[in-house]
């Protein structure tokens, strides 16, 4: 084999790997990029003050009182809430 042949391999195998994994790589960046913006919305957590579970704030059942927003797991929680200040008071 001529050096020449061998640059000439080397190129080939070098455009193959990039067509390959050059691409599969930018999709994945793309990809994990989507994602990581995603789960940063729906990251932000909050406490259920009545069962002590945490909810993601865009999907918690929200209730204003005395000018502090409580977030809920569900609409029962905050019944049960609601009700168990009424009766403290
Ligand atoms: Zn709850």
């Amino acid at each position: 084999m001529t050096p020449v042949r061998i640059i000439i391999l080397a190129a080939l195998f070098y455009i193959l790997y990039r067509l390959l994994f050059g691409s599969r790589k930018r999709k994945q960046a793309v990809d994990s990029e989507s994602g990581e913006q995603k789960s940063v919305a729906q990251d932000i957590l909050v406490e259920d003050p009545v069962c002590h579970t945490y909810v993601p704030k865009q999907q918690a059942v929200k209730t204003k009182k005395d000018g502090e927003t409580y977030y809920f797991c569900s609409e029962k929680c905050c019944q049960t809430f609601l009700e168990e200040q009424g009766e403290k008071r």
